[in-house]
């Protein structure tokens, strides 16, 4: 059985391997390409459309329980390299 994860910016369902994890540390989030960071992790599409619903809804906070604001700068910027890249091939 395929591991199933839901996307905090659309919440919907979708395959481990079609959303990209997040990790925090102190307060920054990361993005998790390996998927092996310890702790909580929060899921969510590689699109700036579920980045934006996510960062809007304050769902990456929510789902690692974390008690400061969260620094999405760097994870808007990776979004936007991976788009860029995407875009171009
Ligand atoms: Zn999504």
């Amino acid at each position: 059985m395929e591991a199933v994860r839901t996307c905090v910016g659309c919440r919907q369902r979708a395959p481990r391997a079609d959303l990209m994890r997040v990790t925090q540390q102190a307060a920054v989030l990361i993005v998790d390409h390996k998927a092996v960071n310890p702790g909580r992790g929060a899921w969510f599409h590689p699109v700036s459309e579920c980045l934006q619903l996510a960062i809007n809804r304050r769902a990456f906070s929510r789902a690692l329980k974390m008690t400061e604001p969260a620094d999405v700068s760097g994870l808007v910027q990776s979004i936007e390299k991976a788009e860029t890249m995407l875009a171009s091939k």
